[in-house]
Formats: C-alpha cells, structure tokens, sequence
C-alpha cells in the first residue's frame, strides 16, 4: 500500500484540497484504488457546529458525518464514496486520548503529544488502510506549514513515512509562487521558506505544486527545484484554471504529475484515459447552451457557504451541454427591492438550505415569485420547508403559516421539529444526517427524473412538514412525491401544473459528480434552459 501526504505553504486557501482531488483522479483512471483522507488541525470536533463564516459548507457523508469540504471534491473526482473515517479533527484526536487516559489505557504513563496524540493520528492512517484495502492513500493536512496546531500532524506524517519506507510515502507541498507586477516576476522566495520550515520538522516533500497566476518559466523551475531539493520534474506548474476546477487533472497530468507519483511510488500503471474528463471540459468551456439561474441565500457574499451546491448546477449544466451562470441573489435584498427586481430575466431560481430567520421572507418571496411566474423552483431543504410556508400563506390562505423554527408560536406551523428532536440539548452531530432511503411516488416528475423508486440521499436538518396538514396540501395540488419507506417523513414535493417545481428536505447536491449530473440538477437545468428559450433574456 502507498501513501501520499499532501502540506500545504506560504498562505491558505491555495487549493489543496482540489490538488489531491485531481490527483485521484488521475490515480483512478490509471486503474488504481483510490482513499483520499483529511486531516484538519482544529479543536471542534468536527465542523458541524461551526458557521459558515468560519468554515464555509459543511460537506455531509453517507454515513451521516459532518465533514469539512474538501471531502466534497474528492468524492465530486473521484469514484471513492468516504465515511467519518476520513476526516479526523484534532478534536477527535484529543477526545479519543482523553478517553483513553481516563480509561486507564495508558498504564500509569505521563500522557503526551508525542508518542500518544501522534500514535493516534498515525493509527487513523492505518485504519482507512485497512477499512478501504486502496491501492494508494491520498491524506491531506489542512492548516499552512508553520501553524503551531499543525505540528502534531506533521510529526505523525513524518514518522509514518519512516515506517513505511520512501517508496511507499511520498510528501506533495502545495505552494504559492507570487506575480510581482512591479517587478514582472514570479518570485519564489515564499515557497522557499516555506519548504525550508517543513525541512526543520524533518519532512523533504518529494514534489513542489506551485499555485500561480502565470506559467512557471524554465529559470524559476529551475530556482525552486535547487534550493528546494527537488528534481526538476518534481516542479510542479498549477496555474489559476482558465474555466473551471475540473480542468484541474487535465492541468496537472500535463505536468506529468501522476506520472512521477506512479515512479516515486513504484507503481507500474498504464497511462490514465481522460478522453471522458475531456469531454466534461469541452462542454464547460464551448457549451452548446447557455442559461441563467438564480441561487436565493443568505450567505451570498461567501463562495465556499453552497460550494456543492455551485458544483451541482455546473454538472447540471454538463448533464445539458449547457453553460451556466449563476446568479447569487441576497435574499435580504429581494425583501427590499421585491421579486421582480432581483429575479427578472432568470430562468431556474433554486434556494438551498439554511438555519435561522435572517432572509427568510426573501426566499418565501422567491419561492411565490417562481410559482406564480412558472418559473422552475429547486429547493433544497431548507429550500422545501420554504416552499411548503409560501404554498400554506398564498394558496392555502394560512395566515402567518411557519416553520416553528422561526416563530414557535406560529398558528400554523406547517414545519415543525421531528419528535425524535424535541428532547436534543446538545448541539454537535444531532441533527437527522446521513443518507436515508426515500420512496418515490409512480408517475411522479421526481420519479421521472430519478428512473427509479427508491432512491438514497442524504440529510441534515431537525425540522420536518407537519403531517397534520397533509391533506389540505394535498387537496390544494401540493404532491408528495417522495415519502420516507414508512410513510411518516415527507421528503420530496412538487405541484400540479407548474413546468418544473420541485423540493427535495434531503440534500441532493451532495451526491453530484461532473461525471454523474445529479439527476434533480440535471432536470431544473433542462427546465431552466426552457423557460428562458421561450422568454428570451
Ligand atoms: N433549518 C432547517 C432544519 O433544521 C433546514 C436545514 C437545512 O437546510 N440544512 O430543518
């Protein structure tokens, strides 16, 4: 087995996440199986409880963990479908050592970072090894080289490596190499710092990804490759991608990244077959359509708060050969300016999910806008209790009709708390998470567009429909489309004469690959690019 630890320098955010990503990518389609793991040197315990502000979108496994979101560009690379095992807090780690100390696992010894945070850490590794039985273990520790909360990791990856001997670890250092306008260079000075900080802890990464807005020149490959002691082939180019993040494997196996790894590794493997990624990229960069649609929220000005569900749409858009723009709409914004304003011209208005009462009426407002309007509607959670308060105030004539999460004394509370919910006091990892089966009902557009009557998505909420309004719902055209195996949970709905509206209390943009267009983003793509076909912009 092989393992790969991917660092990270010189500044955050420089996509390492995408790195390891797209190199799994490569790795898969050379016939490899692939594990890709996170390490993240926080103290949460996972990023369940943290906001947006901080962390941006909280990505949801199969198996109901809450996990950061780079999980969500692994499993949108690759085929590799992750488990709570895959991502390991510093949090986690310190938790299961405190257990251990208090269970007397340590034997009377002084508990310490190192040998028992590290052996702990370490021990993660071998686990997913184990559980996964891949070819290759991709693990990426987030933070920048030289945060003082990082260094647990590094040693442990260190040590490892040790272990396993170096033809079986390698180290990838994802690095920033700066344009200086006023000087006209690329300069490298950063990265060699940087690298010189992950040298003291003893680590000598084996391959350099430079992160930069212009190509790397033979001269300054030249320069990181001497004073950074890598091959020259191990200088890696990664520029800022022309289009779009998946180009990112394409960019790389240029580089012949995958082709180095494979030598390092030992790993005899034929050359990958892109011709399909190639493809993706083709209809990304010349698609044969174009369309706009509107994402309602209330954390627009953040890219990383609807990361998945940005990347769905795109891949609802691959599913069309259809390009798409989309527009992030202020949800507080059409409180003041009205529907109308922000919403004119679009062709789909999707509003994803989302707790507390700021916006809320904004995206009530957007939801009526594209009903009335016939206007195709995806909400996503949130985005279908949202629809079911719109249709229980307009239609059903419900007055002051709410979630009970946003007035508990809500005449009408037509979205309510699970009953499993109402005795939770603590906050992390109590939501209703993970994928659960949902029925689909025969002749239904849900039906329709899955192909299928049982599906799996994944969930994270507390509040539900409120059963007790079921068959005024019903009786006004409000279709539930999807139903939990037992009846009782309402999972999708839809309405009667409407061109595409649709709700789903699961997430469904979790499960989107560019290579697999989820099956809902696919039809409110198709939808959207209709309407606006006939009502040109
Ligand atoms: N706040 C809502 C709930 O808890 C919706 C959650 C979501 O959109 N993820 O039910």
């Amino acid at each position: 087995m092989k393992f790969i630890f991917v660092t990270g320098g010189v500044v955050s955010s420089l996509g390492k996440g995408l790195t390891a990503a797209a190199l799994g990518t490569l790795l898969e389609n050379r016939g490899l199986k692939v594990a890709l793991q996170k390490f993240d040197p926080y103290l949460n315990v996972d990023p369940g409880t943290m906001s947006p502000y901080q962390h941006g979108e909280v990505y949801v496994l199969d198996d109901g963990a809450e996990t950061d979101l780079d999980l969500g560009h692994y499993e949108r690379f690759t085929n590799v479908k992750l488990t709570r095992l895959n991502n390991l807090t510093s949090g986690q780690v310190y938790q299961t050592v405190l257990n251990n100390e208090r269970a007397g696992t340590y034997l009377g010894k002084t508990v310490q970072v190192i040998p028992h945070v590290t052996d702990e850490i370490k021990n993660r590794i071998h686990l997913l090894a184990e559980k996964t039985k891949a070819d290759v273990i991709i693990t990426e520790i987030g933070g920048t080289t030289g945060d003082i909360e990082g260094l647990p990791f590094l040693e442990a990856i260190r040590e490892f490596a040790l272990e396993v001997g170096y033809n079986n670890a390698i180290f990838i250092h994802v690095t920033y190499v700066p344009f200086i306008k006023a000087a006209g260079e690329l300069k490298t000075k950063p990265t060699q710092q940087s690298v010189a900080k992950l040298r003291e802890i003893g680590i000598a990464p084996h391959i350099i990804a430079c992160r930069c807005e212009k190509p790397l020149d033979k001269e300054v490959r030249q320069k990181i490759s001497m004073f950074c002691n890598v091959p020259l082939e191990g200088v890696i180019e990664a520029k800022d991608v022309d289009h779009s993040i998946y180009e990112m494997p394409l960019m790389l196996q240029r580089e012949r990244m995958d082709d180095l790894v494979c030598r390092l590794l030992h790993l005899t493997t034929p050359a990958p077959n892109m011709a399909h990624w190639q493809e993706i990229i083709r209809k990304l960069i010349a698609p044969q359509h174009r369309v706009r649609v509107g994402v309602v929220g209330k954390y627009i000005g953040l890219q990383d708060a609807y990361k998945s569900v940005y990347e769905a749409i795109i891949h609802g858009g691959i599913g069309n050969d259809c390009g798409v723009e989309i527009v992030q709409v202020d949800a507080e914004e059409i409180e003041k300016f009205g529907a109308d304003k922000m919403l004119k011209g679009i062709g789909g208005i999707l509003v994803p999910g989302g707790f507390g009462e700021r916006g809320i009426e904004g995206k009530i407002l957007a939801a009526k806008y594209a009903r009335e309007n016939k206007i195709p509607y995806l909400g996503l959670c949130l985005g279908m209790q949202i629809a079911t308060i719109e249709f229980a105030r307009s239609v059903l004539k419900l007055e002051k009709a709410h979630s009970t999460e946003f007035d508990e004394n809500s005449p009408h509370p037509v979205i309510a708390l699970l009953d499993a919910q109402r005795k939770v006091t603590k906050k992390g990892g109590t939501m209703r998470l993970g994928a659960q089966a949902c029925q689909l009902a025969v002749g239904s557009m849900a039906g329709k567009l899955y192909g299928s009557f049982v599906v799996h998505e994944r969930h994270r909420h507390r509040y539900e429909f409120n059963n007790a309004y079921r068959e005024k719902f019903e009786k006004a055209g409000f279709i539930f489309s999807g139903l939990s195996p037992d009846g009782k949970l309402v999972e999708v709905i839809e309405l009667k004469d409407h061109p595409f509206y649709i709700a789903s209390q699961f997430h469904p943009e979790f499960l989107s690959k560019p290579h697999q267009p989820h099956p809902l983003f696919k039809g409110f793509i198709a939808a959207a690019h209709q309407h606006i076909h006939h009502k040109p912009l």
